[in-house]
């Protein structure tokens, strides 16, 4: 079984960070869904909360296919 993949909507608010290995999606309690980016706990050069979308990113790893656990 896998993770379902990012939908369209995360794909055009989030750029990059919709599909990338170093993103944690976080959905809000009122709706909005923020993406934490999981590089800036051990390098500062990346925002924990990134602005949106991120076009462009030195530390974008493309995420592979997750089981379920
Ligand atoms: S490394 Fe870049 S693309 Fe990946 S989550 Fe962080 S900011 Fe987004």
């Amino acid at each position: 079984m896998r993770v379902p993949g990012p939908s369209d909507d995360d794909r055009r608010r989030a750029g990059l960070c919709a599909e990338c290995a170093c993103a944690k999606r976080v959905p809000s309690a009122n709706g909005p869904v923020y993406f934490l980016c999981e590089r800036s706990a051990t390098d500062p050069s990346y925002p924990k909360y990134p602005q949106l979308p991120v076009l462009r990113c030195a530390g974008y790893q493309a995420e592979q296919a997750r089981p379920l656990h």
